[in-house]
């Protein structure tokens, strides 16, 4: 799951750089993986005493993250969610789209929990069957070769046939393994996991509008307050499409900026004017050459 800082990174990104294919990956698959979660946690929840745990993460040699894991009477099943949009295909290790697209085969990412997740229970004495799946949730979505991994994968149209899987007459004995897992949890999202990004240099300066997120359709006139966007017609306040954008200046740089920076990436207003957004909005050193920052997000040595 993205935490709060790539969720504005990546919104700060869009429109503003070119996007190269793992970044374009990358934010494909952030910007519609809570979706998928979400989706299969409602489904989740229509089956009558069911026991789940979705966004598991724990810490065996490496940080392992499981979008979901149902514990019923002859297996905890593990799930991975994926909520790809278009014709895909399983071609040995890799996974292709119709885009032209490919990436890792997801059967190698269920394969490493899987084998993760088998040491974690060992370590906790639970001795139950382990079964993973891979669970494409998109409605868009559509396997070229779905017999391949048949027994592994549930498409969109076969969530339906989830609810007749689970048996759960021993609710005591699950809740136990359920409990013995939550114990064991180790919640990593507060970590600035800042998996992909672009060097700050390749993105593009220039106001974008905050209401359409597109670059240089913000019309504004010398002295007017209000500013028009040409392309989705929103009215805003200068200082308010001002702020917007060095906000973005701060999430894309992750590092101080000078004044002199500020006015470079807006490409207009006043030095004055800017200086005084910049002193509003950010904490500064008080030295001569001010640098501005956020103090939340940024805890690196500059
Ligand atoms: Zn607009």
């Amino acid at each position: 799951m993205a935490t709060n800082n790539e969720i504005k990174y990546i919104q700060s990104i869009i429109g503003r750089a070119e996007l190269n294919e793992s970044f374009y990956q990358h934010l494909q698959n952030q910007s519609s993986g809570n979706d998928g979660e979400n989706y299969f946690k409602s489904v989740l929840d229509c089956i009558p005493e069911i026991i789940y745990i979705t966004d598991y993460q724990f810490q065996l040699n490496n940080h392992v993250q499981i979008d979901a894991i149902v514990i019923d009477d002859s297996a905890i099943y593990l799930f991975e969610i994926k909520n790809y949009k278009g014709i895909y295909e399983f071609e040995g290790s890799n996974f292709k789209n119709n885009y032209g697209g490919s990436m890792t085969s997801p059967m190698l990412q269920i394969d490493r929990i899987n084998f993760a997740f088998q040491k974690l229970t060992a370590n906790l004495n639970i001795n139950k069957p382990i079964i993973t799946k891979l669970v494409f949730t998109n409605p868009y979505f559509n396997l070229k070769n779905p017999t391949l991994y048949k027994d592994n994968i549930i498409l969109p149209s076969e969530i339906g046939q989830l609810k007749s899987l689970f048996k759960n007459n021993h609710i005591e004995t699950n809740m136990k393994i359920k409990q013995k897992l939550l114990n064991a949890r180790n919640d990593f999202s507060h970590i600035y996991q800042q998996s992909i990004t672009i060097p700050f240099r390749n993105g593009k300066p220039g106001i974008r509008c905050p209401k359409c997120k597109r670059l240089y359709t913000v019309k504004s006139e010398l002295k007017k307050q209000k500013c028009q966007c040409q392309l989705c017609e929103e009215v805003m306040d200068k200082t308010y499409v001002y702020e917007k954008n060095l906000l973005e200046l701060w999430y894309l740089k992750q590092q101080p900026f000078t004044i002199e920076e500020a006015m470079w990436w807006l490409g207009e207003g006043s030095e004055k004017s800017i200086r005084r957004l910049c002193n509003k909005l950010f904490l500064s050193e008080t030295n001569r050459y001010k640098k501005y920052y956020l103090e939340d997000e940024y805890n690196g040595a500059y």
